[in-house]
């Protein structure tokens, strides 16, 4: 059941327009209306999932195929020299469209954009962690 408010499930449903890219029976996928870089996408399953947490087996594989198959058109037609494929989910990640999507960005070699700065993290701290979440993805 799609989400009556949301403006992915509008664009899916044809409600609002948008500069669609792809779609099949799973996903679809169109411009970005504020691209980081010219060709910016997003990929959306047609269903209305709020986020990764929500996504069902069946639609992971569709999901990352649109992308990729995005990101060689990408590369091919508009030349990028390299494709960020990045998925915000909650508030605090930035997740500002409650409807999973994955954002497809084309890159150029200066365009000035930044990856996210590493901080130092000492080797108990991380055997801590890495415990923790091993023993709860067994
Ligand atoms: P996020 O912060 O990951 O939730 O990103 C949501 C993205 O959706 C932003 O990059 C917006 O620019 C984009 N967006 C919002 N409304 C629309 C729309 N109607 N058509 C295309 N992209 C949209
Ligand atoms: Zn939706």
């Amino acid at each position: 059941m799609n989400d009556v408010s949301c403006v992915f499930c509008k664009i899916v449903s044809g409600e609002i327009p948008s500069a669609k890219i792809y779609e099949n029976e799973i996903v679809s996928a169109f411009l970005d209306i504020k691209p980081v870089n010219p060709g910016h996408a997003l990929v959306v399953p047609k269903k209305h999932y709020a986020n990764l947490y929500e996504l069902p087996d069946e639609i992971l594989a569709p999901f990352m195929r649109a992308a990729r198959d995005i990101a060689r058109a990408l590369k091919k037609e508009l030349g990028a020299d390299g494709v960020n494929i990045e998925m915000n989910n909650d508030r605090p990640a930035g997740q500002i469209v409650s409807h999973a999507h994955l954002h497809v960005i084309p890159r150029k070699t200066d365009d000035g954009l930044r990856h996210w700065p590493g901080k130092e993290a000492s080797e108990g701290e991380m055997k801590r962690i890495a415990d923790t979440l091993a023993k709860s993805l067994v």
